[in-house]
């Protein structure tokens, strides 16, 4: 796999590297309920009818939570989970960050929560076609980060769904790939649903080079792409919980249902760090908020102009009545 890596190359005016260091994350299955049945899910082979209870939760939180800093919630889709919010308020008041994933077709359950200080995230398979398209995902009043998971079929929506979480005013927009374990049995093998892993670095290099809007880019190495600003981490910093209790280290594992008897954050050594679903690439604009003021500034002037041509369209209807006359 070697041969195969390759550094994200971006333009130094426009993008500057942001250091990411991974920090120790528990990520908890809240429910495997859910809603959709995307092809390819991760999760297939586990969705069913379970929750995770709210006892189960804060015993799992208080456990872990002197050597993590960041809860995940997942699923499944969280947002069928009656105690969501309660979950939510209490992973924050452990002062842990908090982030929950959804696939959007929910999302207007989330309106009315605090949601300060939580990073709600939404998987995407595309703008307007699949099962999960940003294009059908309902207008809300919170702004959420927009995870694009590229698959075979969706490779040519990516630009347009970016252009489209702009719009959103959304501050992230993070590009992953999905990896089809559970059918080829390892990360590093394709099928008819999975982008290749060279493909993968060429569209992201590509998407890097043309993308013209105002948000961050997060983006995932999958084992290919390389940042000029790399951490020397290869400890495990990921665990996962289920709703029925059990427990697996590593995400590339949860396919496999290889089920591990404790977590053990920041100790176990991994020769597949840098390919870790935690390792991502971030890039933050420059002039960042003058662009968003420019951009602001446009929409005013549209708006202004609009008005005008109304004012303009009024006064020759008026003129007309008083020709006539
Ligand atoms: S939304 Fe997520 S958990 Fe649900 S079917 Fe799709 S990939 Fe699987
Ligand atoms: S790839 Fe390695 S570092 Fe990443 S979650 Fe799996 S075991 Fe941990």
């Amino acid at each position: 796999m070697k041969a195969l890596e390759r550094t994200l190359q971006y333009d130094e005016n426009r993008w500057e590297e942001a250091t990411t260091e991974p920090v120790n994350t528990l990520q908890l299955f809240i429910t495997n309920r859910c809603n959709l049945r995307c092809r390819a899910c991760f999760y297939a082979g586990s969705l069913g009818k379970k929750d995770m209870s709210m006892e189960q939760y804060k015993e799992h939180v208080l456990e872990h939570k002197e050597e993590i800093s960041k809860v995940i919630l997942l699923g499944g889709e969280p947002t069928l989970h009656p105690d969501l919010e309660q979950m939510l308020f209490f992973s924050k008041s452990q002062g842990l960050r908090t982030t929950v994933y959804t696939n959007g077709a929910r999302i207007t359950r989330l309106e009315g929560f605090d949601l300060k200080d939580v990073e709600v995230r939404v998987g995407i398979y595309g703008s307007v076609s699949s099962e999960k398209p940003l294009g059908k995902i309902a207008r809300v009043s919170f702004p959420f980060t927009v995870v694009y998971m590229l698959r075979k079929d969706n490779v040519n929506e990516l630009m347009e769904a970016a252009e489209m979480a702009d719009s959103l005013g959304s501050p992230r927009f993070f590009i992953s790939s999905i990896r089809d374990i559970a059918k080829t049995g390892s990360y590093w093998i394709d099928n008819e649903e999975t982008v290749p892993l060279e493909q993968y670095a060429d569209i992201v290099q590509d998407f890097v080079d043309n993308y013209k809007g105002g948000m961050e880019l997060h983006i995932a190495k999958r084992g290919v792409l390389k940042s000029q600003a790399d951490s020397n981490a290869d400890k495990c910093r990921f665990g996962n919980i289920f709703p029925d209790d059990s427990k697996i280290i590593c995400p590339f594992d949860i396919s496999l249902e290889k089920y591990s008897s404790r977590l053990c954050f920041d100790k176990r050594r991994c020769n597949k760090n840098k390919s870790c679903l935690l390792t991502k690439i971030v890039l933050k604009p420059k002039m960042a908020d003058a662009r968003r003021l420019y951009d602001a500034a446009g929409s005013i002037l549209r708006r202004r102009d609009e008005e005008n041509r109304k004012l303009m369209r009024d006064v020759s209807e008026m003129l007309k009545k008083e020709v006539k006359l």
